[in-house]
């Protein structure tokens, strides 16, 4: 749905072309969420914009539906943006204008001037992100996460077929914020729409991405099924957004481990695997004993999953982890 061939861009600054993005090529599918997470500076936003032309590529084609956005005329642009919705950081919304005018204006800049189907639509709008109750407050009556609420209905007034959500979360506190993730997963299942997302939260992303894309000073480094990144991250810049979720050991490594007796084991499962008793199974058939050192079991999306760092002892050690591995669960030793 959404392809970048060969794209990259450059801002010219003090008559110096400045590389924000390195030449780089990437499918968006349709009805996916798709997140791409990086450091402050690593291009996200310049990628982002990318997809309504907000900026320009410096080079290279930006194809929705296989239309290149990049040979558009003003017009033709315009109204390819409609199909697009947007929600900001910092909300952007009207401060003189009640929740219901904020969201009805897109409507009225679409050229819309049926009063009836404009209150229709808003209220229908209002009832999705549940602030039905709040319609005639000003945004300054509104808690954060009421605002990006108001800041999603507005960006679905036109029914979209893209939300584009610029670090939507980042001005949230965490309770807000899961519950904001939760109406975008939401939204994604009931209009099929597909949304990508910028964040520098490996966390936003586990809750709610299908796939990321890893970004690191203009370059990709690494993109896939955020199951895979997540458990498998191969890039160093990975690694740290991944190691927010075994904050302790990531700084301590296996040195943390140094007066532990046995061998240190990172197991990782996925899936149906997580439901099953096998490491109970395999420690009782192989006489091995273990301590857990480390771990979390926990969901990415909607596919539960688990990483455990042990110590494990016995002369069955070895033939453990090859029942462990055969039955699916990923083993990987620690070395120290
Ligand atoms: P992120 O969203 O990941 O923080 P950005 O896309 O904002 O990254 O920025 C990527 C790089 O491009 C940075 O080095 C930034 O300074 C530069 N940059 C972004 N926007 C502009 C601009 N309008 N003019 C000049 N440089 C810019």
């Amino acid at each position: 749905m959404i392809r970048f061939v060969d794209v990259h861009k450059s801002y010219r600054v003090d008559g110096k072309d400045i590389s924000a993005l390195q030449p780089f090529n990437l499918d968006i599918a349709d009805g996916e969420v798709f997140g791409i997470i990086g450091h402050s500076g690593a291009g996200k936003s310049t990628l982002i914009r990318l997809i309504n032309l907000l900026e320009r590529p410096s080079g290279g084609s930006v194809l929705i539906d296989e239309v290149d956005l990049t040979r558009l005329d003003d017009r033709a642009l315009r109204d390819q943006r409609r199909h697009i919705g947007m929600i900001f950081q910092h909300f952007n919304l009207l401060s003189s204008q009640t929740v219901a005018a904020n969201i009805a204006f897109p409507l009225r800049l679409a050229g819309s001037h049926d009063e009836e189907a404009i209150a229709s639509r808003v209220a229908e709008l209002l009832e999705r992100v549940g602030l039905s109750a709040h319609r005639d407050k000003y945004p300054s009556q509104l808690s954060g996460g009421q605002k990006q609420r108001v800041g999603i209905a507005r960006a679905l007034a036109n029914r979209p077929s893209i939300l584009l959500c610029d670090e939507a979360t980042s001005a949230l506190d965490p309770q807000t914020t899961a519950s904001v993730l939760e109406l975008l997963a939401q939204i994604n299942r009931d209009l099929k729409l597909t949304i990508v997302l910028i964040t520098h939260e490996m966390d936003v992303v586990r809750r709610v991405c299908d796939r990321v894309a890893v970004l690191d000073a203009g370059r990709i480094v690494e993109h896939g099924s955020v199951a895979d990144v997540f458990l498998h991250p191969k890039h160093e810049t990975t690694r740290r957004f991944v190691d927010e979720a075994l904050p302790e050991e990531a700084a301590g490594g296996a040195a943390l481990y140094a007066h532990v007796p046995g061998r240190i084991l990172r197991l990782s499962f996925r899936g149906e695997a997580t439901w099953s008793p096998t490491l109970g199974r395999v420690t009782r058939e192989t006489g091995v004993d273990f301590n857990i050192l480390a771990g979390r079991i926990d969901r990415i999306k909607d596919l539960p999953y688990g990483q455990l760092t042990l110590a494990m002892q016995g002369e069955g050690t070895d033939r453990a982890l090859g029942a462990l591995r055969a039955a699916g669960i990923e083993v990987e030793e620690m070395t120290r």
